[in-house]
């Protein structure tokens, strides 16, 4: 429920460090830090219309007071002086990620994956349109990583059936 409520005092939140997978992932002497959350939509969208005209003065405040939150959280939790040693700081939520991937509500699995809307019951790859065809966490077999690369495979095999 905190994740819906995009409470981020109280939520779980990853903290992820690639230069312990990727040797010199960042620059001698630098680590790149990621704190990750989930979050539901509802809280974004009374920032969405301004944020889409490009008006970001509320949103900026509001998404800079949750990341200060993160970083105080992860400071006393793991990392402390995180704060202070901090050199460039990117912030993304949902509209970000909107924005990026145009994604409806920033929905990063595409729609609900429920029982009745999942696999083959999942929207097609092929559409009535000649030689257009749907490829994405959208359409079957469905989101995630996993996910979408089996929908990028189908969507070649059904392109090569009809070669
Ligand atoms: C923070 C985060 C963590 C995640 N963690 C996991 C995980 O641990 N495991 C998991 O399975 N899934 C995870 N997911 C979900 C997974 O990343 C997505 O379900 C998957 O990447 C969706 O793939 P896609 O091809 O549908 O869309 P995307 O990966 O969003 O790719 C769509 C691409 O289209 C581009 N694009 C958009 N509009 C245009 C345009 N007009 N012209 C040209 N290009 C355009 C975008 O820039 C983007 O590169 C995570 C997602 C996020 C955001």
């Amino acid at each position: 429920m905190n994740v819906v409520k995009a409470d981020v005092e109280n939520c779980s939140y990853g903290i992820i460090l690639y230069d312990n997978v990727y040797k010199d992932y960042s620059p001698k002497g630098k680590n790149i830090l990621t704190l990750a959350i989930s979050q539901g939509y509802d809280h974004w969208k009374e920032y969405e219309e301004e944020y889409l005209k490009g008006k970001k003065t509320a949103y900026k405040k509001e998404k800079e007071g949750m990341a200060y939150i993160l970083i105080k959280r992860a400071e006393k939790a793991l990392l402390p002086g995180l704060s202070k040693t901090n050199e460039i700081m990117e912030i993304g939520f949902s509209l970000t990620n909107m924005r990026y991937t145009g994604n409806y509500r920033c929905a990063v699995y595409g729609r609900d994956q429920t029982l009745d809307n999942s696999m083959p019951r999942r929207m097609p790859i092929t559409t009535p349109i000649k030689n257009l065809y749907l490829a994405r966490a959208w359409t079957q077999p469905g989101g995630g990583y996993g996910g979408v690369i089996g929908s990028g495979l189908m969507c070649f095999a059904e392109i090569m059936k009809y070669w």
